[in-house]
């Protein structure tokens, strides 16, 4: 026993064996939330410029943790893709997203993130479609937000899944444009509705004459394309100027609202879309 004392020592390392407890305990408790539907749905305006109007909101899920807070959908929605939860957590945001979404106004749409994974089983038209038949909510009132990334991984039918649900009246956006690959043939394959300029453009606008060129590019292209685009995370009034300068008409980011409650949302509404006193 003594001579593979070494041997032990070095296959048990405490600190890797309490990470690795740590991340067990957590796909438990995620599972748990997932069981218990503990997800909280946030949602950020989308700026109409012109208008001067919130058009919509994207839905962003949350789980605020009982021991760790509140922990990052970049840190849960992998986890529930890995351990084959995402279908039913992507359904369960769906649902209360449109639930939410009824008490807009009919002009203020909702988005809503799908993963690629919920491509997988081929199911994704009829689960979105019962959604919106047991709630009662239009198709045209909802929209969904795919990565490119998704649409890289041909074997899984996403093309003909997203046809089957644009019948149903929903549109459909083109997520983080410009960050995956071949960005140009993915306008080619599928009828986008929308294409949302990635956060990384916008940061370096009026820094960074190429972020400048590449807003400028897209934003001509979507117009030709006749679709609408939406750049992502404006956190300045620097980088609005140069949105409004460039003709693009919606935007969203903090300067306008970080994610906020379904109980703020209203009085975002009435903030931004009761005409101005006369
Ligand atoms: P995303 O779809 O690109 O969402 C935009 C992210 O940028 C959100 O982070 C939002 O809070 C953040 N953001 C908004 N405005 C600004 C800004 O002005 N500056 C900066 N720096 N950030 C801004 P969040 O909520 O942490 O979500 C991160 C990602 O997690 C999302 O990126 C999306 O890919 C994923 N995600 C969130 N909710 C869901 C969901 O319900 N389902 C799926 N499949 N993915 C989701
Ligand atoms: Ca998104
Ligand atoms: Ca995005
Ligand atoms: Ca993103």
């Amino acid at each position: 026993a003594k001579a593979d004392g070494k041997n032990t020592a070095r296959l048990y390392d405490p600190a890797m064996h309490a990470a690795v407890t740590a991340r067990r305990q957590l796909e438990v408790d995620l599972s748990n939330a997932v069981l218990f539907k503990q997800f909280e749905v946030f949602y950020q305006p989308q700026i109409d410029l012109e208008a001067g109007t919130v058009s919509g909101f994207e839905a962003l899920a949350r789980w605020r943790h009982s021991g760790r807070g509140m922990i990052s959908p970049t840190e849960f929605i992998p986890m529930c893709e890995e351990n084959g939860l995402i279908e039913e957590l992507g359904a369960q945001i769906l649902e209360v997203a449109c639930k939410d979404a009824m008490a807009w106004p009919a002009c203020v749409t909702v988005s809503v993130n799908l993963s690629p994974v919920q491509f997988k089983s081929g199911n994704l038209p009829t689960i979105v479609k019962d959604v919106l038949e047991k709630i009662g909510f239009p198709g045209s009132r909802l929209e969904l937000e795919i990565t490119e990334s998704a649409i890289f991984d041909r074997s899984s039918g996403i093309i003909s899944q997203l046809s089957e649900i644009r019948k149903l009246g929903i549109r459909v956006s083109l997520d983080d444009f410009g960050t995956g690959y071949s960005s140009l043939s993915h306008i080619r394959s599928f009828p986008f509705d929308r294409i949302k300029i990635d956060q990384s453009f916008v940061r370096e606008l009026g820094a960074d004459a190429e972020s400048l060129a590449i807003v400028r590019a897209v934003v001509g292209l979507c117009e030709n394309l006749g679709i609408q685009s939406t750049a992502e995370g404006v956190e300045t009034h620097k980088q609005l100027d140069v949105l409004q300068h460039e003709q693009c008409r919606s935007v969203q980011g903090y300067l306008f609202s970080e994610p906020v409650t379904m109980s703020e949302t209203m009085k975002i509404i009435s903030e931004f879309n009761t005409d101005p006193p006369k």
